[in-house]
């Protein structure tokens, strides 16, 4: 009879970082369960956890580099397919300059170790600007609101959501995500420990969500005016004054700016764009006020639209007008026991521009809402060709079918992923990594969005197959490639440098390392294989600020001057034509990643991409539930079937994201098999936040007509 065990991890497939317990006969899993004992999570999974099981032993995942031939796929070695990639890389560069080549991280690099350790070098190693990746996607705007208001991009506040008496969320759904820059496992327990504790909770969303069905009060809201939202809140907090800034009044400046910025957005002037009554407003603006601790927290709808940094910002503001950040229950920064800080740099914001269309950089990056025109527009500059890390944004960015046909411009393009999916099948040569049951995993990015400061190590479960190389060891050996000179002695310093050693390092020099009574090293994690609890959130300002002097800057005037053009631009226009109706995206539980998608278990069921409309709506157009709609934007057309429901406010419908699997190519066949559509096939590319370039997803204008 084979051996029985039973091993302990943290998923990494969301931002939840949920706690499992593995049971294993041999090497076939017998049963995957949330860990009880994980200090974190405490038992809780979600249906995604099984996908980590499904992509290991699925049978359309990559196992060896490939090669496109005019006759197909060919199975190369890898190291001649790393020689190509960096000889071709490296002669473009030498023909067209250094910013003739880009890269693209997705979505997934966050999520694995080895890229959060070596990515960094191979991004250098390839010494161009031309730096993409899916953070300008959906999180910019929460990194500019960091950056100028605390002074840096990773000092991000974190709702204090286990001790809250006040949670106002906007366009975020936490009970599909388990948070998102909130690492939170087991919402659906902590949203009922808030009402249990006499707590409050108010969802802001045009759509009545899973988390706005179990709310106190949920708010619909016009998209793309959550910034006058939070002006109007923030001027009757001032108004009437009702701010209690408490002890952070000590160390912030720019209240009185914030005072005149937010003057001319009264809640009778708000109340028509937004579709939610002054009165309401005011309402809100006096709980919140006066609750006894209060968060605001905002998300990817809030974020990605053409006023998310501004929104973002505002948010910021309310929370520290009434003395709710850096407090229990409030919005509090993290203390995480290997700290990223010192990786990524404290913002930079608009240092260069991009080439076509003037988008500014953030954090040494351009927004990919303008990665397609740069291939595609002839010129210096012009990108060529392509390293794809991870990702797959030809659904995940705006105008995803311009970015195929940019894609196929490409001289070279080149992609570290385990499958040819959308973007990927466009490639020149594939690199498939180990998959995450095959490496260490640590949580680099996601302890310090934690609700909470823990600390865990989750070890290998199978060995990887004969051959496999892991992220890394892709990302060294490019590096190495790209960067002849000392290759033995780099060769021999890659060899030490091992995602692992690195941690360890973090976390002995870390708050809790050496110098402290927790000691903390891999080999202590190792021994606590659920996890160790580092304690709640606990104040940390001003000695955490970097800002000058260490002072809150509560009216940046980057922030400042662009609220003028939410007041021009929402204010004085009418935004929405005669029948058009404004389109949002939506989360669902059991999908994060479009790769999921090629897991039978997450995918079975009724039909998920699906349009949803108001039955208003509906009839004014003639259209039935469950008949196929053409749903057309500025940029697409896409046949859906329609979904009717009140939970959608009227003149907007929504698709999920993440779903158009069935363009040829595509090796991804549970996920052919429920293709849905594309959502970026209607978004545009030309709708950002002007601010950062953010794309703007939510409330896109579409036409919906009876399908052919
Ligand atoms: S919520 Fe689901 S996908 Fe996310 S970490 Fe937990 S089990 Fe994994």
């Amino acid at each position: 009879m084979a051996e029985t065990r039973v091993h302990f991890r943290t998923c990494n497939l969301c931002e939840a970082m949920c706690g499992l317990r593995i049971e294993l006969e041999g090497d076939r899993i017998r049963s995957l369960r949330g860990d009880p004992d994980d200090p974190f999570s405490r038992g809780f999974l979600c249906p995604k956890a099984t996908a980590l099981e499904d992509v290991h032993l699925d049978p359309d995942r990559q196992k060896a580099p490939l090669r496109r031939t005019a006759d197909g796929w060919a199975r190369i070695g890898w190291e001649e397919a790393l020689d190509e990639v960096a000889q071709r890389f490296r002669d473009i560069q030498v023909r067209h300059g250094r910013d003739s080549v880009a890269i693209y991280l997705g979505n997934p690099t966050v999520h694995s170790l080895g890229a959060m350790t070596h990515g960094l070098g191979l991004i250098r190693a390839l010494r161009t600007r031309n730096r993409y990746s899916a953070t300008s996607v959906d999180q910019l705007p929460h990194h500019l609101a960091a950056t100028t208001m605390f002074g840096h991009m990773l000092l991000l506040p974190v709702p204090d959501i286990d001790r809250t008496r006040f949670f106002l969320a906007l366009g975020a759904n936490p009970l599909a995500s388990n948070g998102s820059m909130m690492t939170a496992p087991g919402m659906p327990q902590r949203l009922k420990a808030l009402r249990a504790r006499g707590g409050r909770l108010v969802v802001v969303d045009p759509r009545r969500t899973e988390t706005a069905e179990v709310a106190d009060t949920h708010l619909f809201i016009r998209p793309s005016t959550d910034a006058l939202l939070l002006a109007a809140l923030v001027r009757t907090i001032l108004e009437e004054k009702l701010e209690r800034p408490g002890r952070l009044a000590d160390f912030t400046d720019g209240v009185d700016q914030v005072r005149a910025a937010v003057a001319a957005f009264s809640p009778e002037r708000v109340a028509g764009p937004t579709g939610i009554a002054a009165e309401v407003i005011r309402d809100l603006a006096r709980q919140f006020a006066r609750a006894e601790s209060a968060v605001a927290y905002g998300r990817v709808g809030l974020s990605t639209q053409p006023y998310g940094g501004v929104a973002q910002w505002l948010l910021q503001v309310l929370n520290v007008l009434t003395g709710n950040l850096d407090r229990p229950g409030g919005a509090m920064f993290t203390r995480p026991a290997v700290n990223p800080l010192g990786l990524a740099p404290r913002g930079g914001h608009a240092r260069h521009h991009t080439r076509v269309r003037k988008l500014p950089s953030f954090g040494g990056e351009f927004p990919v809402a303008a990665l397609a025109e740069e291939i595609l527009t002839d010129g210096p500059g012009r990108i060529r060709a392509l390293l794809v890390v991870g990702g797959n944004p030809v659904l995940s960015t705006p105008n995803g079918a311009q970015l195929e046909r940019a894609l196929g411009t490409l001289e070279l393009m080149a992609a570290v992923d385990p499958y040819l999916n959308e973007t990927t099948r466009h490639a020149h040569v594939l690199l498939p990594p180990t998959t995450s049951l095959e490496r260490d995993h640590y949580d680099v990015v996601f302890h310090l969005l934690a609700v909470r400061n823990t600390a865990k190590w989750s070890p290998p479960l199978f060995p990887p197959a004969p051959g496999a190389k892991h992220d890394w060891e892709i990302f060294q050996a490019l590096t190495r490639r790209l960067k002849p000179r000392f290759r033995p002695l780099r060769a021999a310093l890659d060899r030490l440098a091992t995602p692992r050693r690195l941690i360890d390092l973090g976390l002995r020099l870390g708050p809790y390392g050496w110098r402290t009574r927790h000691r903390l090293s891999v080999a202590k994690l190792e021994e606590n294989p659920h996890g160790i609890d580092l304690g709640p959130l606990e104040p940390s300002l001003p000695a955490r600020l970097m800002t000058p002097g260490k002072r809150i800057q509560l009216a940046p005037e980057v922030l400042v001057r662009d609220l003028a053009r939410v007041e021009r631009e929402l204010l004085s226009e009418p935004t929405v034509r005669n029948g058009e109706l404004l389109l949002i995206g939506r989360r669902d539980l059991r999908s994060n990643n479009s790769w999921m998608h090629n897991s039978q278990r997450l995918v079975k069921g009724p039909e998920r991409c699906t349009l949803l409309m108001h039955p208003d709506d509906a009839r004014t157009r003639g259209l039935a539930d469950g008949q196929r709609v053409s749903v057309r934007s500025r940029v697409g057309r896409v046949e859906v079937p329609l979904q009717l429901t009140e939970a959608l406010m009227p003149g907007v419908v929504s698709l999920p994201h993440g779903w158009g699997h069935g363009r040829a190519g595509v090796q991804l066949r549970v996920a052919a098999a429920h293709a849905g559509v594309s959502i970026n096939d209607l978004t545009d590319d030309r709708a950002v936040d002007t601010l950062l370039g953010t794309a703007a997803f939510s409330g896109t204008p579409v036409e919906v007509s009876t399908g052919s």
